[in-house]
């Protein structure tokens, strides 16, 4: 090997180290709720300072943002607790604030199963009315093959959001938006307005095939929508910190608007000629997309059922 291809490989194998498993599929049978969980289980967790007290911590379920600052750190998002030591080593090392606040972009496991050992030790947890409903009680996920029972009532969110909020916290503005149903019904953004830096939650999955919820108001339709009011929202210089996939920018969202547009075309031109979920998934309507996006949870075939699902 030549030094030059031994500094390749080494570089390569540093940064497979820093992010989720790039391929990362449920076994056969298996819920992806399951291979998520357990791969949250041995997953590092990096940190990256964004701009202003904004940070990110990847590879605990959905992407942690974190505000530090004298009123205490504010996190979005809880992640799993398998990563708890991970994630405890990470918020040291940006600042010795205690944990004050938690906010849940969605009600979905990987965003709140960290919400009680958060709570636990002072976190305050917000979040949409529908994420408080959805994780008081039982709730079946059809397209994950999964029924998740009640959180313990210390998981729940205390603080509901039921309109649109602005919030002031360590010195920076925070704005707490709500999104029609889009990839579920309880998905909220967050804007750390002076920072210019949003975490949009799983509206937006950076490289990578979204899940769309339709078991808690998801939709296709609802998924474009909250694409489009992303991009219209967002300025070239704004940092965006989607639910999962590296840390994104204005031409990223524009690249994931336009998948699932042009996806949804396919699909809905498909079942329009009459054919069934199957057959349609055997035409592979998303086959020019899954090099790129195809390579994390969601694969092409699952994702042409999920958009099959929602349109006419
Ligand atoms: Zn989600």
């Amino acid at each position: 090997m030549s030094r030059r291809d031994f500094l390749a490989t080494t570089v390569v194998a540093t940064a497979s180290v820093w992010l989720m498993p790039r391929r990362l599929f449920a076994a056969a049978g298996e819920s992806p709720v399951v291979t998520i969980r357990n791969a949250a289980a041995t997953a590092k967790i990096s940190v990256t300072k964004l701009r202003g007290n904004v940070s990110v911590l990847e590879g605990s379920g959905g992407n942690i943002a974190v505000l530090t600052g004298r009123d205490g750190k504010l996190l979005v998002d809880a992640g799993i607790p398998g990563t708890r030591a991970g994630i405890i080593e990470a918020l040291t090392s940006l600042s010795n604030d205690p944990v004050k606040h938690l906010i849940n972009t969605h009600w979905h496991f990987d965003h709140t199963d960290g919400n009680e050992w958060l709570h636990s030790i002072g976190a305050e947890i917000t979040g949409h009315e529908n994420t408080r409903r959805h994780l008081s009680e039982t709730t079946r996920v059809e397209d994950w093959n999964f029924t998740f029972p009640a959180a313990p009532a210390s998981a729940l969110p205390t603080k509901v959001l039921t309109n649109d909020e602005t919030l002031h916290l360590n010195g920076a503005m925070l704005g707490l938006k709500y999104y029609p149903p889009a990839h579920t019904d309880s998905d909220i953004s967050i804007e750390f307005t002076d920072a210019d830096i949003i975490h949009v939650a799983d509206t937006f999955w950076n490289g990578h095939f979204p899940f769309i919820d339709y078991s808690t108001g998801g939709s296709i339709d609802g998924m474009i929508r909250a694409a489009e009011a992303n991009v219209a929202r967002v300025s070239d210089k704004t940092i965006v910190i989607p639910g999962h996939g590296p840390i994104g920018n204005k031409s990223q969202l524009i690249e994931f608007r336009d998948m699932l547009v042009a996806i949804r075309e396919k699909v809905a031109a498909l079942k329009k000629q009459g054919k069934s979920r199957d057959e349609v998934v055997a035409a592979k309507p998303t086959a020019d997309y899954d090099a790129k996006w195809g390579g994390f949870v969601i694969d092409g075939n699952f994702f042409t059922k999920l958009v099959y699902k929602g349109v006419e």
